[in-house]
């Protein structure tokens, strides 16, 4: 059962033994027992039993041990985060507030260090070593980005600030120059305000009007909704990859096949998926996909606008200024192909590095491995929760990701976030700048606790019991 297999784990977690628990976890699922405590409703969970039955191999005993702890034991990784050893209140910092923002592994900040002690300069246009070196570092920056996602080229990613404005710049760029006032432009009810608000404005100024495709009551897109709204009226397609306040992982490759087959162009916002599993580019088939650095440990300021080169040909420039133009004389501007064409004036160079070390650094651990141990995690805090009475976990969807939000009876959810910081524990509380999907549920705050590799089970231990003292 989980309860027994978990006050064990508590020891064993403490000595950095996650390989312990998984045998044992799957140990327990040969006798069909782990999931005896799951309450009805959490579809997910079969998702996860299916997930172990797959793997069975990788997680026999047989395995060699050497092998299997270098796949699934991440606790050795947080000691890479010197943030992690932080005391809040008088206790151990337990950082659940990942879907705002990642901590910052050792080897990004020593390449912000580096960069600056190093190789600081403006980029593209010097005639000097450092100018050179700078250059060099920001291209490879975008290479290793490219390489991430899996994109074809270093020419099809555009350095941003973050998601929020590369969707701004597809919105205005596309929105401006190809929709008007009879078009159409998709979205889902889960989007985060950072995929609507930019899509409201283009309407504003076009006249396009905006559809959404509604969700069920587990918090999933409901994909023949979505194939009743699509139409010829249809010109865009901005769908989120995982919802930010309820963790649903959304089905993106079929809505991009269903798109396609009208000749509609999808914009992919992977904010929170790229860090929590492999985000493929070239399988999604997205012709836009972008995501913010600083939710995939690289400093914030700092993120990527992939497009396809079709794509990324039919947008006009974003913004005017240095480095995105070829030629400029006062009657006219030849602008540079992408993506340069799109980053005008200084980028964020030395953070660019800084999100070059991150994806680097995540790479070494393996998207497949964080996956994996993740949910785990999402598997055992959502079954504990679950178990403490009046609690309400908001987002049931089979495919998820390391989000858990939930209210409590006869507790505010500033309240709860409260209590949690007051033991060291950092959720986010409120509407998570998605209110419309919250409000579909009939709520406008939840607290929202998301998971990263650098959390354990023995952090989970820790959460649940400040909740289950809240209703004693
Ligand atoms: N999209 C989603 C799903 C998000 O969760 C967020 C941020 O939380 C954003 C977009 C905006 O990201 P940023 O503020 O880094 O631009």
């Amino acid at each position: 059962m989980w309860a027994t297999t978990m006050s064990t784990y508590e020891q064993k977690e403490i000595e950095s033994k996650i390989l312990g628990y998984y045998l044992d976890a799957y140990d327990d699922y040969s006798k069909q027992a782990v999931f005896d405590t799951a309450k009805d409703g959490f579809s997910f969970l079969d998702d996860i039993r299916q997930l172990y039955d797959e793997q069975k191999p990788p997680i026999t005993p047989q395995t060699s041990s050497k092998q299997f702890q270098s796949e699934i034991d991440l606790s050795r990784y947080r000691k890479d985060f010197p943030i992690l050893f932080t005391k809040v209140n008088g206790k151990n910092l337990i950082w659940f507030d990942n879907g705002a923002t990642t901590q910052k592994p050792k080897a990004v900040i020593d390449a912000l260090t580096y960069f600056y002690e190093n190789e600081n300069s403006n980029i593209h246009r010097g005639a000097h070593t450092l100018a050179a070196r700078a250059t060099d570092a920001y291209e490879e920056a975008r290479a290793i980005t490219a390489s991430f996602i899996n994109a074809p080229s270093p020419d099809n990613i555009v350095f941003v600030r973050g998601a929020t404005e590369g969707i701004n710049l597809v919105a205005n760029a596309f929105g401006c120059t190809y929709l008007k006032s009879e078009d159409e432009i998709i979205i889902s009810h889960l989007e985060h305000h950072a995929n609507i608000v930019p899509w409201q404005l283009v309407c504003e100024k076009t006249g396009a009007k905006l559809r959404v495709i509604p969700v069920d009551e587990s918090g999933q897109i409901i994909l023949s909704e979505f194939q009743k709204l699509i139409n010829h009226r249809t010109k865009f397609v901005s769908i989120t990859h995982v919802s930010n306040a309820l963790g649903t992982i959304t089905p993106v490759k079929e809505i991009v096949q269903i798109a396609h087959a009208y000749g509609i162009k999808v914009l992919v916002d992977a904010a929170q998926s790229i860090s929590h599993f492999p985000v493929d580019v070239t399988d999604i088939d997205a012709d836009f996909l972008v995501f913010s650095g600083h939710k995939i440990y690289a400093p914030t300021g700092i993120g990527a606008l992939y497009g396809k080169e079709d794509a990324l040909k039919i947008l006009p420039p974003y913004q005017g200024g240095g480095n995105m133009i070829a030629d400029v004389t006062f009657e006219r501007t030849i602008y540079q192909n992408a993506p340069a064409k799109f980053e005008a004036g200084t980028g964020n160079i030395a953070d660019s590095v800084g999100l070059g070390a991150a994806l680097k650094y995540v790479s070494g651990i393996g998207m497949e491995n964080i996956a994996r141990y993740e949910s785990e995690l999402l598997l055992y805090a959502a079954s504990k929760l679950s178990q403490i009475d009046g609690v309400k976990i908001i987002g049931t969807a089979l495919n998820k990701a390391s989000v858990l939000s939930f209210t409590l009876d006869g507790f505010t959810t500033d309240e709860i976030g409260k209590a949690l910081n007051a033991n060291g524990i950092a959720v986010r509380t409120g509407h998570h700048c998605a209110q419309p999907i919250l409000r579909r549920f009939g709520l406008e705050s939840v607290v929202r606790a998301t998971f990263a590799f650098y959390n354990t089970f023995y952090e989970i231990d820790e959460f649940i019991s400040v909740i289950s003292n809240l209703k004693r």
